[in-house]
């Protein structure tokens, strides 16, 4: 049976230099990477991309190890993703 799943928000994203973020995440979904929570949809671009919607969700996340992931898929209500280790990281992250 095929059931539909609510993907998280991305609530909030300050990483203004990224190509996607116009007052916000407006790629339609994004991916957590697994060295720090890394976001792997980032591009360092000056070429405005996106839905023209801050309406992100999170697609998928790599980082097993976080308390909110279940077989590769977050469960958080909505995450945030800031400047950590890398440009952009998920800020929500919380180890198991
Ligand atoms: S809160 Fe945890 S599971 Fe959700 S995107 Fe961030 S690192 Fe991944």
């Amino acid at each position: 049976m095929t059931q539909m799943l609510e993907m998280p928000r991305v609530q909030k994203c300050s990483v203004s230099e990224c190509g996607y973020n116009h007052d916000g995440c407006t790629a339609f979904a994004i991916t957590i990477g697994s060295m720090n929570s890394e976001c792997d949809t980032y591009v360092d671009s000056s070429d405005k991309g996106g839905i023209g919607r801050a309406l992100a969700q999170v697609g998928a996340c790599k980082r097993s190890d976080c308390m909110h992931n279940t077989d590769l898929e977050c469960h958080a209500p909505a995450i945030v993703v800031g400047a950590s280790r890398d440009k952009a990281d998920c800020l929500t992250y919380e180890p198991k």
